[in-house]
């Protein structure tokens, strides 16, 4: 089992801002308001797919936004909804927030969604703000603002496949011919040496992960070398493949190479030696090791060996081919990844985020971020006693003051959480 973890950037799209707008008809040059709403924005939902084997993906991707909602248009017309943005992981992701480490989620299944960052609504364009007594209102209702969250995704990749074997039979050459594995894959938890993983596909929906598992040299298990950690690993694989150089062009001789192998796992635990194993050996375009082989078979008639050749691809197909067959026959080990971790409610996470910000782009000003949304939804700018209330609000969060220090003159716009007014001082 190895950890594979990426950390993301998500933003779900704003909504789009409600229209101010009027009929426009032949005879009646201002008709009544026409300002149609505002699109949803785009949300992010990440989905467990059991097609995905790692977050590969998303160790040279880390920012990812949903479409932005359009804004409403005149007769009354909707703005166009944004896109959904879908992001597909393996099944068994846990996704955490990046901060606090808190379980979100846990996508245990196929299939098995989750809205991480929903988008803004679109806000109320004017004609929805009429009635008997405003019959012309001149403002709309802007987007609600896009959900921002960095996240961390986690999945504890089980191997189907083990790859062991002294060094250099030809275990990284076998994994790197079999898998779309280039025996190297960046990031995984592991400092010291880093197990090389791939996928083994033989059609869209029929692949397995297969791992070169590097370092097991003679004495592992008592902590030599580096392959003890490796042997914990081994531990949770389905099925073992002991790798051999049948040529024995290294100087050893295969059958001893085997010995010593089993002798490691059996050390270890007693379970590995009552773990499925078949055996590869490699190397048979070397001469010499057919011969090799024959002592091979005659020692050990119990074991079904595979002939490869990770030089010319011989039998690496049959190979494939092989394992996928005899993994249908090893029962699947499911462990529990129940995290204990506190799990976090995006509702509360979203609300807590309390900073506001101030900046200036295209010489407006905008102040947005949570607070100022909240103090928007209780005012209402057509009373003068809620405008006061506003201002003082404004004042007390510190935010006039920062408004301030940007050098205003009167007349500037202010864009305060998508509602633009006029600064004076
Ligand atoms: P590992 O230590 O078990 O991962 O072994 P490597 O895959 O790194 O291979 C060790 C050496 O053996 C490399 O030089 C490979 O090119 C070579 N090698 C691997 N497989 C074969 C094979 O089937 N035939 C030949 N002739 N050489 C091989
Ligand atoms: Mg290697």
């Amino acid at each position: 089992m190895f950890l594979d973890i990426a950390k993301i950037n998500l933003k779900s799209g704003k909504g789009g801002d409600g229209a101010v707008a009027w009929r426009r008809e032949k005879f009646e040059p201002s008709g009544g308001p026409a300002g149609g709403d505002g699109g949803k924005g785009g949300s992010i939902i990440i989905v467990a797919d059991e097609n995905v084997h790692t977050l590969m993906d998303f160790k040279y991707k880390r920012h990812y936004k949903a479409e932005n909602g359009q804004p409403g248009r005149n007769k009354k017309q909707y703005g166009k909804k944004g896109e959904d943005l879908y992001l597909k992981v393996p099944v068994g992701t846990l996704v955490k927030e990046a901060e606090s480490k808190n379980l979100i989620c846990d996508l245990k299944e196929d299939g098995q969604e989750f809205v991480i960052a929903n988008g803004g609504k679109g806000g109320r364009g004017n004609a929805k703000f009429a009635n008997s007594i405003r019959q012309a209102p001149r403002f709309a209702e802007p987007g609600q603002q896009a959900q921002e969250i960095d996240v961390v995704l986690e999945v504890k990749l089980i191997a189907d496949v083990g790859l062991v074997g002294l060094p250099n039979v030809g275990k990284s050459s076998i994994l790197s011919t079999i898998s779309d594995a280039k025996p190297k894959i960046a990031n995984y938890h592991f400092t010291t040496l880093k197990p090389n993983l791939g996928v083994v596909k033989l059609s869209v929906d029929q692949s397995y992960v297969i791992a070169d598992i590097p370092g097991l040299i003679e004495g592992a298990s008592d902590g030599l070398g580096l392959g003890h950690d490796f042997l914990r690993h081994i531990e949770r694989t389905r099925l073992l493949v002991h790798v051999l150089d049948m040529s024995g062009i290294e100087g050893r001789d295969p059958l001893e190479d085997f010995e010593t192998i089993q002798n490691e796992l059996s050390q270890y635990n007693e379970r590995l030696e009552d773990k499925k194993q078949m055996v590869v050996a490699n190397k048979m375009d070397i001469t010499g090791a057919e011969d090799n082989l024959l002592r091979f078979k005659e020692k050990y008639p119990q074991y079904e060996v595979i002939e490869t050749s990770a030089a010319t691809t011989m039998g690496i197909d049959k190979l494939k081919y092989a394992l996928y067959e005899e993994l249908k026959t090893v029962q699947v080990d499911y462990e529990s990844f129940d995290d204990k971790d506190q799990v976090v409610s995006l509702d509360e996470f979203f609300k807590a985020d309390k900073t506001i910000d101030v900046f200036i782009e295209d010489d407006i000003v905008y102040v947005e971020g949570n607070p100022i949304e909240e103090l928007l939804r209780r005012t209402n700018f057509e009373d003068y006693e809620s405008i006061m209330h506003f201002e003082k609000v404004l004042e007390d969060m510190g935010v006039m003051e920062r408004i301030r220090e940007l050098d205003l003159i009167d007349g500037d716009i202010i864009n305060i959480a998508g509602y633009e007014m006029e600064f004076y001082e």
